[in-house]
């Protein structure tokens, strides 16, 4: 079966749909002061969908109008202390390899500024940040300025050199317009880029906790640089960050030819990273629902051994095991590191999430958490708080 919806990656072929998640939380970002409210929060269908030539994947049920993005939402990943590791060595090496000093930097979805901050202090640049969730001082103050709003389509834009975008272009329900309205914002001028999103090839080769409504795109290699190269970018380089979780693609436009001063940093896609990806679409469908199954049985084994299972983690990825995992309720806890979010409720199955030191009293015997690439922060937490557990990895 295909649909009719071209790929918005390659523009060549139609997408195919290959699994159906059911009805999933909209705003899994969103943290609700009242139970009531969180339960009631609004839910969405998520229905993938792929493209047969560059692998290609999209919610093919996404409506854009279920999500508005405003200032009470929170995706900041900033409290943990392994991404702002990440974030800072990522500064450093785009500072350095782009010699930002004295240009104007773009961040589109830039989230609190917390990204563009540093950038444009490490780099010596000014920088402009845009995010409808930017929920900070807006207007100028020293070398940054930022706008609480999404960034301009179709003029508007100050004249960038460069521009960073971070976990925001897989939100876009028209992602190639995007690109090409960036691009042609430029006017002609050398620009360079920056884009980080999830990695499709971790997110379907896994149990898929990173299918999350707000996520309507869902690329890898091969379909990322499609979709530049057909907005009329040229890739400069890609590969994967973060425990092979993210992955970043750096384009330039209007460069000319002879020019070489960018060093390459990864290697161009493959067909075989492609075909790869292909294979792990196949499989997704089956993989996703028998996981959910595997873990719902998990979490009533350990109830039933007196383990006290918690769940440590409650972002967009937690959010979404609860609710295909654990809409029973069975784990006796959920922690986080964002004081945001302490005593809040989160969306559609209630869970209320409280701060790690909780863990002193409650003493579980099994720890869930959602992303590998906070097993060594969490151990060394749990380790400090006094709690001897069993790090589970979903
Ligand atoms: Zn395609």
């Amino acid at each position: 079966m295909t649909t009719d919806r071209l790929c918005d990656a390659c523009g060549e072929e139609r997408l195919v749909p290959f699994a159906d998640l059911g009805d999933i939380p909209v705003l899994c970002g969103v943290h609700w002061e009242a139970h009531g409210d969180a339960v009631a929060s609004p839910v969405g269908r998520m229905e993938l969908a792929h493209c047969p030539r560059c692998a290609y994947v999209r919610n093919i049920a996404f409506e854009p109008d279920k999500l508005v993005y405003d200032t009470t939402m929170d995706t900041n990943l900033h409290f943990s202390p392994a991404f702002q590791r990440f974030s800072a060595d990522l500064v450093q090496s785009l500072s350095e390899r782009y010699d930002l000093n004295g240009k104007l930097v773009l961040d589109i979805g830039c989230g609190q500024g917390e990204f563009l901050k540093e950038l444009t202090h490490v780099g010596g640049a000014t920088g402009v940040g845009y995010d409808a969730m930017y929920a900070g001082e807006t207007g100028t103050s020293g070398a940054t300025t930022f706008h609480s709003a999404l960034a301009p389509r179709g003029g508007g834009l100050p004249e960038y050199d460069f521009f960073t975008s971070r976990h925001w272009f897989e939100h876009l329900d028209d992602p190639y317009e995007f690109l090409v309205d960036l691009r042609e914002q430029a006017k002609g001028r050398e620009v360079f880029g920056y884009v980080e999103v999830p990695d499709a090839v971790y997110d379907l080769a896994t149990a898929g906790w990173e299918v999350i409504y707000p996520h309507v795109s869902y690329f890898d290699a091969y379909s990322l640089a499609s979709i530049f190269g057909r907005a009329g970018w040229t890739v400069e380089s890609t590969g994967t960050l973060f425990s092979g979780m993210f992955r970043y693609i750096e384009v330039s436009a209007n460069r000319p030819r002879a020019g070489g001063h960018v060093a390459h940093t990864g290697e161009l896609p493959s067909m075989r990273a492609r075909d790869k990806q292909l294979a792990a679409i196949a499989g997704f469908a089956e993989r996703h629902h028998a996981e959910r199954e595997r873990w719902r049985g998990t979490i009533a084994q350990l109830n039933a051994d007196g383990a006290r299972p918690v769940l440590w983690g409650a972002g967009s990825r937690g959010v979404q095991f609860l609710t295909l995992a654990d809409r029973e309720l069975g784990l006796h806890g959920v922690v986080d590191l964002n004081p945001r979010k302490w005593g809040r409720f989160l969306p559609v199955t209630g869970h209320r999430v409280d701060p790690p030191s909780t863990l002193t009293t409650l003493q579980p015997k099994a720890v869930v958490i959602t992303n590998p690439a906070y097993k060594e922060e969490i151990a060394k937490s749990l380790a400090d708080l006094g709690v001897t557990a069993e790090i589970l990895v979903a």
